[in-house]
This record gives structure tokens, sequence and C-alpha cells, in this order.
């Protein structure tokens, strides 16, 4: 281990170098700026010069929507033979004129006219064919759409593409994970029928298109290219659904109806606020919409990020998960929203790890989602089992084993095979109860159970059907054929004694046999088989007997 304070020392310098990320000749750039919007004649002929007061390095900022002047010199000679390139990073809506003085300026957007496809959205980049003496001014009219802080640099032709296929490559794999993921959630919702994956396939939907949008891939399709090029609201009302959209996902997924309802009640104010300042977009271009817009965001941040704080601490895997997929982004969203209200300017990644964040959250969610699908479907099934079970004995319950019975006839009777039931009664129960007390009765109960099971095959189906009543179904199996496994049942029970506590208790099995009959419904079946079992009690217990009409040949 090294030096901690030279290490602590050496990581902000890798910081700095990777987040700053600019080439060099950007440490070399000054930049001045001029708080009026003075006739370009004046500028650029030097007249103006000393109204422009220094600015930070490297970074243009306009907090306003009013167009700007920005005088840029570099304080090396930048030589021509490299052909370089004013570059002018996360442009969004703004607009760029370099006023070199001789005629009319080079204007750069991103959208419009004023695009200029040969380059990617990363920046705007004006060519300085003649290369830049030290010292020598370049004059910038900056028109923005309200603020956001745009990295100058000079580059090398070969740079510019470089970082600009970075870029493209980057931003491909993002919006394309966004796309496949949503489309899956999609997929999701409509095979599973889950809202839930709707409103998870809406959120990245919404998030991948504001990106586009806003980070300029879809420009060169007309009608964003040129609605977008004048007019920053169609990208602010894609951006608030989103919002909305992940805010609704959210409150689902962390079930905050009934976890959190503060916090619920929060998300839902904040959609309304974003759902006001969607219909202000639709009339005003005012900046003052997405500064709200970005306060309401972090609002909407910090609750989410609170309950799924709290939600992870009491063990509850959405919050976890939630929090897994959120943490970066959040940090990012933070990070991006401060940048975005002029706080302070991030680092370069940060346009790459945003949308990044967005992909990975998505990801993670969509893994999320799938663990809570299946913790639902586990607790559904251990509900059913329980419904299923007789909590007493462990056979099946007496819902089940009508519902197994009606299943068995309908198939005995589609593939024609045969199918016989035996129904049999504890003999002189009440005897057990009244003489070793209730608890005794129930032990009995389930040696019963756990000696008559023994009994069958696996595919055959034991369940109580009331107070010390059974009813087994026996697939595939003949009248004859179940009189024998009857017998079984009988011997298992009154061959050797119940030992319970130290008691010794002797008792016996009443049964009654049936097979079903051609066309035979199941409730008739039912009442065959009581009979047969009614006529073994009182015969004089401890027997078998068969139904007279289950003879062969009436199967
Ligand atoms: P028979 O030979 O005619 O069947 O006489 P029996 O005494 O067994 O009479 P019957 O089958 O009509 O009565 C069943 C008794 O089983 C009545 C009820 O008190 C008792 N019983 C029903 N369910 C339970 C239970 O879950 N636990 C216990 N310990 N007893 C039960
Ligand atoms: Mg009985």
């Amino acid at each position: 281990m090294g030096n901690p304070r030279r290490q602590a020392r050496g990581w902000l310098l890798w910081f700095c170098l990777i987040g700053w990320g600019v080439p060099a000749t950007a440490q070399t750039l000054s930049l001045a700026r001029l708080d009026a919007d003075a006739p370009a004649g004046e500028v650029v002929s030097g007249q103006r010069d000393a109204g422009f007061a220094a600015a930070r390095d490297g970074v243009i900022f306009e907090p306003g929507s009013s167009p700007r002047w920005w005088r840029v010199t570099s304080s090396v000679d930048v030589d021509a033979a490299l052909q370089p390139h004013l570059v002018v990073r996360a442009p969004y809506q703004n607009r760029v004129e370099l006023w070199t003085g001789d005629g009319p300026p080079v204007v750069r957007g991103l959208f419009g006219e004023e695009a200029d496809l040969a380059f990617s959205a990363r920046a705007l980049a004006f060519p300085l064919s003649d290369g830049l003496r030290a010292g020598q001014p370049l004059y910038l009219r900056v028109v923005t759409v309200g603020g956001t802080p745009m990295p100058l640099s000079i580059e090398p032709l070969h740079e510019v593409h470089r970082q600009d296929l970075e870029h493209v490559a980057w931003r491909a794999m993002v919006l394309g994970a966004m796309g496949v993921l949503a489309v899956l959630a999609l997929g999701f919702c409509i095979g599973l029928g889950e809202r839930s994956y709707g409103f998870l396939a809406l959120t990245l939907l919404s998030q991948a298109l504001f990106l586009a949008l806003a980070g300029g891939e879809l420009r060169s399709v007309d009608v964003f290219g040129h609605v977008l090029g004048s007019d920053p609201r169609m990208s602010r009302v894609v951006g608030m659904l989103a919002v909305i959209a992940s805010n609704t996902f959210l409150a689902f997924y962390l079930d905050l109806a009934t976890r959190g309802l503060v916090i619920l009640r929060v998300l839902r104010a904040c959609n309304l606020l974003l759902g006001c300042l969607i219909l202000a977009s639709l009339v005003s271009t005012s900046p003052l919409v997405p500064k709200v817009g970005n306060l309401v965001l972090l609002v909407a941040t910090a609750g989410v990020l609170f309950a799924s704080v709290r939600g992870t601490l009491r063990n509850e895997r959405p919050a976890f998960f939630l929090l897994l997929s959120w943490l970066p982004m959040m940090l990012l969203t933070a990070a991006r929203v401060g940048e975005l209200l002029g706080w302070w300017v991030g680092p370069a990644w940060l346009i790459h790890a945003f949308p990044l964040g967005f992909a990975l959250a998505g990801l993670v969610l969509t893994v999320g989602l799938a663990d809570r699908m299946q913790q639902l479907r586990r607790d559904r099934d251990h509900a059913s089992r329980l419904a299923a079970q007789d909590t007493l004995t462990g056979v099946l319950s007496r819902t089940a084993i009508i519902e197994q019975l009606q299943r068995e006839v309908d198939l005995a009777h589609a593939q024609d095979t045969p199918l016989s039931v035996v129904f049999f009664d504890i003999d002189h129960f009440k005897r057990i109860n009244d003489e070793h007390g209730h608890p005794v009765g129930d032990q009995s109960l389930r040696l019963v159970a756990t000696r008559t099971r023994g009994k069958l095959r696996k595919r055959d189906f034991l369940g109580r059907y009331g107070g010390d009543e059974m009813l087994v179904l026996l697939p595939d199996t003949t009248f004859d054929n179940a009189l024998v496994v009857a017998e079984h049942l009988r011997a298992a029970v009154n061959n050797r004694p119940l030992t319970i506590d130290g008691r010794v208790i002797d008792t016996s099995l009443s049964l009654g046999v049936a097979q079903l009959a051609a066309g035979e419904t199941f409730e008739r079946l039912l009442e065959r088989v009581d009979v047969a079992l009614y006529s073994s009690k009182s015969a004089g217990r401890d027997r078998v007997t068969g139904d007279l009409f289950s003879q062969p040949g009436d199967a």
C-alpha cells in the first residue's frame, strides 16, 4: 500500500484527466463574454472588446435565452495543416454562430438547416481552415434555449472523427439496449398480463425517446430535425412524460400504496406538477419550465431514494433491486441536474454515463421485476398448496379431492380407462375422542391417513372428505383390483392397534368400493360408493363392501 495522501492525489489527477477529458488544446483556450447582443460588425471589428469579461476557461455557459457574444482565444498557434476544428460539445438545442470577419458567419446547430450531418450529434464542429494564431480572437454568437454548459476545444479533424465514432458507438449501444428491454417488458406485459411491466416499458421507451430527441439521434428524421431545431418543447414534453411513467412504475414496483403512503403522495404531487408543466410547455418555451421540471425531478428522486433505502433496511427485495439499479443512476441524475441548473460543469463522460445509467437501471429492474413475479408465483403456489391440503392429516382437502375426482372422471371417460374409488370411515371414532380426548382423536386420524397412504400407489389420491371419512381415487383400476386395495387399507388399520402417548387403541375401518360406470357423473359415483360404505357399517363394520352395480360387465 502506498502513501494514502499521494494515492488520493493520484486519483484526483486521474479523475481530472479522464473527467474533463478535454484535449490538450482546450487548456489553452481563454473565453470572454459580452453581456449584450451587440451588432456583429461592432463585435468582429474589435470595437466592443473592452466590454468582454473573462469567463471560466473552456466552457460556454449561457443561463438565459437571449443571444450573447463569446470571444475565444488560443495562447498557442494552431497549425492549419492539422485541419483544426473548433468543437462545441453537448450543444443540444443551442445554436452557435462563428464570425471570423470575412463575410457571413458559419452557423451550426444539431437540428434543422444548421445541422452538419457529416459530424455526430456529440458536438458542433467549425472548421478553422486557416489555423489560428496565438491571441487571434474568434467571435461566437451563442443562442441558447436555457442554460446547458457547452465545453469548448480545438481538435484536429482526425480526433473529431475518432471521438464522433466513439460517441455513436456508445449511443447506439445504450439506445439499442433500452429499446430491446422496452420490447421485452412490453412482451411480458402482454404475455403475463402484468401491468407493472407495461409501466416499465413505457418508462424505458419514453427515456430512450427523450435521449434520442435531446441528443440529436433523431435529427435526420425530417419532422424531428426541423421541429426540434426551432422548438425545444418536444423533448421537454417527452422528458417529463418519462419521469411521470417512471414515478408511476416505481410506486407500483415498491408497492408504495401499502408500504409508503407519504412517498406515494409526494410522487403523485410530482406527477401532477409535471402534468401542469407539460401543459405549460405546449404554450410557452420559457426556460423556467425545464428548470422547475428538473427541481420536481430532484424531489421525486429524493423520495424514491428514501423509499428504496427504507425498504432495503426492512429486507424488501424490490426496494433492494431498485437501490441497486438506481443508485448509480440517481447520483448521475443529481449530478446532471446540478449541471443543467448551472451549479457545476460535470466531467465529459457524463454525457455517456447518464444514458448508460438509464440502460443499466432498466436491465436490473427487468431482472428485479422477474424476481418479483417469481416471488408472487411462489406465494400463490404456497397458498394453493395450503388450500389443497388438509391441515390435520396432510392428505388432500375435501375441495381438492373432489376437484381431482372430477378431473379423473373426465379423463377416464375420454380415454376409456377404468376408474375406481374407495370411501372409508373410522369405526366408532367418537369413542376414541370420548375415552382418550380430542388430541388423541386427532393423532389417530393422522396415523390412519399415514397407514392407508402407505398402501397406495404414487398416482392414487387420498383425501379427507370430512370428519373421519376419507376418499381414495384409483385411476386405471378395475373394480376387482379396487376391492383388493380396499382390503389392504382395512388390514393396514386393523391388523395392528394404534399406539399414541403410551395408549393402545384398537380401531378399524368400514369401506365401500365402486367403479365408474360408462357415462356416469362423479356425483352419482360418490352416491354409490357412499351407499356401499354404509352397507359395511350396517353389516357390522370392519369390512369392505363393493357396490352392486360395479360388477364386471356393468362398467
Ligand atoms: P361410526 O362407526 O358409525 O362411524 O361411528 P363414529 O363414532 O365414527 O361416528 P361418526 O363417523 O358419525 O362421527 C365422527 C366423529 O369424528 C364425530 C366428531 O366428533 C369426530 N371428529 C370429526 N372431525 C374430527 C377431528 O378433526 N378431530 C377429532 N379428534 N375428531 C373429529
Ligand atoms: Mg366414523
